[in-house]
């Protein structure tokens, strides 16, 4: 068990990395910032500010059209991000790397490409029930526009999915797999690899919603072998507004552009288009260059740490944190799986979420209130929402106990 002076012993190679937060310096309401709302955000370290900075101050032009000097840099500079893109996550080729706003739109661009050209009356899809909107509502769409039915496998009181009913979800209609590693609202890791072994027994794609455990969990598409996967940088210490589909070449090659427009063509006649190969196909419009090079200043972030070591860090702040908060008069923890990552849901008896968050809030604590873009989860543990704390890689033991001090404040206020 991790006592408050063994989880401060340990040590990154940068000892205190809040420090290069700078939005992590400030006070609100008079009093010192404590950011645990990382699951929505993680705050930007000055590398990523900087890189920004310097993106518009030397580079700035836009991509893949001029002859000029900035622009081939502009272009240059977003295609090593595709070549570090691929290889933090180890995909084969560099070209299975397409630049999107975020997961929701990496998730869009499947579900409504993908189902024009694979899904049709009398087939299903699968997700689970602890999928975060962005991995339901576009389902249901595609479901919708093409006559599918969509199926959910369910999960337990802990907020664990019941895999035994993979046996009788995933049939020969099955076109889709789509599933969060992380959940959002629970915490709860989700055996990715098994399930996607599964799923392929019947030649069944898997799309996985790494949103939350990109920032947490060294990724290896090829080790866990997923067909697509999706995330965004704003998640992962980097720029808002940039996101990233991994898709294998054998699926992205089958599958219709998603938009039209410039970049994703070879030639427009108005009898026929030709289509730009992979990854441009899918990239129509002038993308958002900044955040695709600027992206690579988060990558230096995260491999400096390096991931597994903040993994193991969190680790023991989500296990501090859990104990910590468990001896709060009333608080019910929402999500108890045997793996979780440092998300922890909760609520507390007589009390609404959104007023907790509010108190938390006048003290200085960040922290996230409601259904978080899973309410089939909060239908199933029969509640409006929860209070969520996620941590991470600069959070400490001590912002835990003050959070924990902070609720005992709250509940006396509230009751
Ligand atoms: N999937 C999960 C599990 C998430 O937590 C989130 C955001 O909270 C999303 C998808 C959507 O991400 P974005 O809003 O960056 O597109």
């Amino acid at each position: 068990m991790n006592t408050l002076s063994t989880i401060s012993a340990f040590t990154y190679q940068h000892k205190q990395i809040a420090d290069y937060f700078p939005a992590l310096q400030q006070k609100v309401y008079g009093q010192p910032l404590i950011y645990f709302d990382n699951a929505a955000t993680t705050q930007k370290p000055q590398s990523v500010i900087d890189a920004i900075a310097r993106y518009y101050s030397t580079i700035n032009s836009n991509v893949h059209r001029g002859v000029h000097y900035l622009s081939q840099l502009a272009t240059e500079a977003s295609e090593e991000t595709r070549r570090r893109v691929a290889r933090f996550i180890n995909a084969r080729h560099t070209h299975e790397i397409i630049f999107t706003r975020g997961t929701t739109e990496s998730i869009n661009l499947v579900a409504n490409s993908y189902s024009k050209a694979f899904l049709k009356p009398g087939d299903n899809v699968v997700i689970s029930a602890m999928e975060h909107h962005s991995n339901i509502v576009p389902w249901q769409i595609a479901c919708e526009d093409h006559g599918a039915t969509l199926r959910v496998i369910p999960m337990n009181e802990r907020g664990e999915l019941l895999l035994d009913e993979l046996d009788h979800l995933l049939d020969e209609h099955t076109r889709m797999l789509a599933i969060t590693w992380i959940s959002n609202s629970l915490g709860t890791v989700n055996p990715v690899r098994e399930i996607i072994e599964k799923a392929h027994q019947l030649n069944i794609p898997v799309l996985i919603d790494a949103a939350q455990a990109a920032p947490h969990i060294p990724i290896d598409v090829q080790a866990i072998d997923c067909d697509f996967l999706a995330f965004s940088g704003h998640k992962m210490y980097g720029p808002t507004g940039i996101g990233v589909l991994y898709g294998k070449e054998q699926w992205l090659d089958r599958m219709p552009p998603y938009q039209g427009g410039g970049e994703m063509i070879k030639s427009v006649r108005f009898e026929k288009t030709e289509y730009n190969d992979l990854p441009f196909k899918f990239e129509a419009g002038t993308p958002h260059i900044e955040g695709t090079v600027c992206l690579q200043a988060a990558l230096d972030f995260l491999e400096s740490l390096p991931l597994a070591d903040a993994y193991a860090y969190e680790q023991q702040l989500l296990e501090y944190a859990t104990r910590q908060v468990s001896q709060v008069p009333g608080l019910r923890i929402i999500g108890q799986a045997a793996e979780k990552a440092s998300i922890l849901s909760f609520i507390i008896a007589d009390t609404h979420p959104y007023d907790v968050g509010v108190l938390l809030d006048k003290m200085g604590i960040a922290v996230r209130t409601g259904h978080h873009c899973t309410q089939p989860v909060m239908d199933f543990f029969g509640i409006p929402g929860t209070v969520r704390v996620t941590l991470a890689v600069y959070n400490t033991p001590a912002e835990i106990d003050r959070l924990t001090t902070c609720l005992d404040k709250a509940l006396s206020m509230l009751k």
